[in-house]
């Protein structure tokens, strides 16, 4: 049976140009970029090179980017090392409410340490409204974060406008990016963010590779201490063959970003458009307009999430319900949860994300097999 795969917002697969620009570095030029011999000094260079690249890319330094075991990582790094530095100033923290777990959770662990967490509420299409990050700001603050674009509902947030208001008050600004860099322009100044985080394997890079770009004179402590690595600000021995790859895959998608982008927008604006004509008890989840190219989110009424999953998964379509539900616990998702969907419908999700090798046909196939399989459930 041949598999068709429409969760790449989960994550996607590595494009062989990548693979292939990567292998020398486990192999003949295996070097240690810390090490001052010939070998090393290869690998050094190569890292250097994928840095500026990437810099280049989100509109920033090559000094401000460093190179990590992906998003999770920059995330707690971003939490953690902003409040152990702004220690002396205060322990208020304001996050949207539809953050990803990697951002959530460790704001969640510093809340038991006695930090204040304040949620920003979102709207039904999961915005954030700027005036409510103005109004949370207080004396105390010591870092806003807020998402470019929301994994799960695909909404696009106004991060620009955000960026506008912490750089006003002096206050560092953290966007998770991981769905929108190499998918949708990114300029960090453009977005006003002073840290921001991107993983490699959700643009058709290697998995286990990030980035994340701190913002020249934010004082932030290092996460991971030892060696003096990537300037003292994460211990551990660089990945040179993943950073090269990380470069290789966000310089393809730049390459070609407008033609992807408008190849995505028109499939996903047939799913958007189709499945609420051919199936009744349906609603469209996340913006309209402000939304990622490849992101299609819907909830059917009486019809289990997971049992819609399953059904399409027997016959080789893979896509998801936007988060992994807790192991048995069928709880909805706390974005659906967020942006006001009630509990039913928030049990009927299924999210659509689709990439660069999804066809005409693959579309088409969910099209024509989706209505079946949902009455089929309600039957
Ligand atoms: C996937 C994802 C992450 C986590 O990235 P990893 O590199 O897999 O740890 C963080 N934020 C968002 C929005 C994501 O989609």
């Amino acid at each position: 049976m041949q598999r068709i795969y429409f969760d790449y917002a989960s994550t996607a697969p590595a494009d062989p140009r990548v693979i292939e620009v990567m292998q020398p570095y486990f192999y003949t030029q295996f070097g240690n970029p810390a090490s001052p011999h010939a070998f090393g000094r290869e690998a050094q260079k190569a890292m250097e090179d994928a840095r500026q690249s990437v810099a280049r890319s989100i509109g920033a330094q090559p000094e401000e980017v460093i190179f990590n075991s992906g998003a999770t990582e920059g995330n707690n790094h971003a939490l953690f090392g902003i409040s152990r530095s702004c220690k002396d100033k205060g322990r208020h923290i304001i996050i949207s409410a539809i953050e990803h777990h990697s951002l959530e959770a460790p704001a969640g662990y510093l809340a038991k340490e006695g930090y204040k967490i304040t949620y920003l509420p979102v709207s039904r299409e999961g915005l954030v409204d700027p005036q409510q990050v103005q109004d949370a700001i207080t004396n105390e603050t010591i870092l806003v974060a807020v998402m470019h674009a929301n994994n799960e509902i695909g909404t696009i947030e106004p991060v620009g406008q955000i960026g506008r208001i912490t750089r006003a008050k002096g206050i560092p600004f953290l966007v998770d990016a991981v769905q929108t860099v190499g998918h949708i322009p990114v300029n960090v100044d453009e977005l006003g963010a002073d840290l921001l985080t991107m993983s490699a394997h959700k643009f058709y890079g290697p998995k286990g590779v990030g980035a994340l770009y701190i913002r020249r004179k934010t004082k932030i402590v290092s996460f991971l201490l030892g060696g003096d690595q990537e300037k003292g600000r994460r211990a551990s021995t660089q990945n040179a063959g993943g950073a090269v790859g990380l470069a290789k895959a966000l310089e393809l998608c730049l390459g070609n970003m407008s033609q992807e982008m408008a190849t995505q927008t028109r499939l996903r604006d047939q799913l958007l458009t189709e499945i609420p004509k051919r199936i009744t008890g349906v609603v469209i989840n996340g913006h309209r307009t402000s939304r990622l190219p490849n992101n299609a989110h819907f909830a059917f009424e009486k019809v289990s999430g997971e049992s819609l999953l399953m059904s399409l998964d027997l016959a080789g379509i893979c896509a998801s319900m936007g988060s992994a539900c807790k192991a048995g616990a069928m709880e909805p998702s706390r974005i659906l949860l967020a942006i006001g969907l009630p509990d039913e419908l928030a049990h009927g999700a299924l999210r659509v994300t689709i990439g660069r090798w999804t066809t005409q046909a693959h579309v088409d196939c969910l099209l024509e097999r989706l209505p079946q399989m949902v009455k089929g459930l309600r039957g």
